[in-house]
Formats: C-alpha cells, sequence, structure tokens
C-alpha cells in the first residue's frame, strides 16, 4: 500500500489531469518540487482562487466571475440567434473566426453513453429553458464532428423539434487551403455532399 505522504498526495493530485499517467505525474511531482517551486505555489493558489471565483454563467453555462458573463450581456450580440458548443475552447476558436455575432451554450461535454453521460450532464433541461426564455428564433449545433458529437447534435434537434427556432449544423468541408489529394475520403464526400451552388 502506498504511503499517505505529500509526496504522494501530490502524484495522486497531478494523476487526475487528462494525457497526465503515474509516471508523468511523479515526473512533474519532482519538477515542482525541485525545479520550481515558485511557479507550484503560483499552480496552487491560481487554482484555488479560480475555484473560488468562477461560477457558470446563468445564461449560456460558460466559466464566469459575474452571473452573466460579458458576452451574454453586450448589447452588440446578435440576441436571436444562439449558437452550441461542447467546450468553452469551441466558443474562443468561433470567436476568433469574427463570423459570429450571436450568443452560446456551452453543453460542458457532449452526449456519451459509454461514459455515462446523459442529457442531464450536458444541461439540456438549462438549454430548453433560455431558449424558451429568450428571443432566439435560430440554432446552430456547432458540436464536433465524432459519433458523439453528431449524436448529440441530433439530441438537441429532435429535443426542440416542437419549436419554431431553425436549426442548423455547422457545415463540414476542406480546410482553407486544403488540396484534394491530401484530404481525407469522409471530409471529401461530405464536401460534395454539402456542396453550394455558385
Ligand atoms: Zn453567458
Amino acid at each position: 500500500m502506498k504511503n499517505n505522504t505529500s509526496l504522494n498526495r501530490l502524484t495522486d493530485a497531478l494523476n487526475c489531469l487528462p494525457g497526465v499517467g503515474p509516471k508523468s505525474a511523479l515526473r512533474l511531482t519532482y519538477f515542482l518540487l525541485q525545479r520550481d517551486r515558485e511557479g507550484a505555489k503560483n499552480l496552487a493558489t491560481s487554482i484555488t482562487e479560480a475555484l473560488e471565483e468562477l461560477g457558470h454563467c446563468k445564461l449560456c453555462n460558460n466559466f464566469s466571475e459575474e452571473p452573466i458573463c460579458s458576452i451574454c450581456s453586450s448589447s452588440k450580440r446578435e440576441n436571436n440567434i444562439l449558437c452550441i458548443v461542447e467546450m468553452p475552447t469551441d466558443l474562443l476558436m468561433l470567436e476568433q473566426t469574427h463570423s459570429f455575432k450571436g450568443l452560446y451554450f456551452i453543453l460542458m461535454g457532449r452526449l456519451s453513453p459509454l461514459d455515462g453521460i446523459g442529457p442531464k450532464d450536458i444541461h439540456l433541461s438549462e438549454l430548453v429553458k433560455r431558449v424558451q426564455d429568450s428571443e432566439i428564433n435560430e440554432i446552430i449545433l456547432a458540436t464536433n464532428f465524432t459519433v458523439e458529437g453528431n449524436a448529440t447534435a441530433q439530441y438537441i434537434k429532435d429535443l426542440l423539434k416542437d419549436t419554431k427556432i431553425k436549426i442548423s449544423r455547422i457545415a463540414r468541408g476542406l480546410p482553407m487551403g486544403g488540396e484534394i489529394e491530401y484530404v481525407d475520403s469522409g471530409t471529401l464526400a461530405q464536401a460534395v455532399v454539402e456542396r453550394k451552388i455558385i
């Protein structure tokens, strides 16, 4: 049995991070203790502060220090169109494109029955309430093009089928500057299916 020392507790704590196995956790522990004690202190303080100060925006479910986040409270956003994404990083990527001026809803995950993640875990009742209480008349489903992401999009579409809201899915296609020769066949097939009249 492992000793319950502070060294082991730190290693176990680091082991909870995605992609960090027991060996990497041990390596990180030694790094923090031996090479970067100041960085380790900063890390500990930042985690404590983030846990204390960050909650979820009541409207979009993103992390926010305020009850309503800066995007939801902005008067510059179009308040009739809602983009649904899986994670806050997806929102950041979309914001960087400057192509979307509407509002967001962040699921904080995707449906994944095999991992025990159901509709409750991705806040779908909050989503329905959000839609009902607002002027939203169009929804863009921007979940990932994975099996789970597609299933989540389909589930949300079915959930809102009795509303008059226009629902679309972001398009798949060739990457900007992409050459057909180097694109995988799934992407190319989808690009043909989703072709546009020019
Ligand atoms: Zn918000």
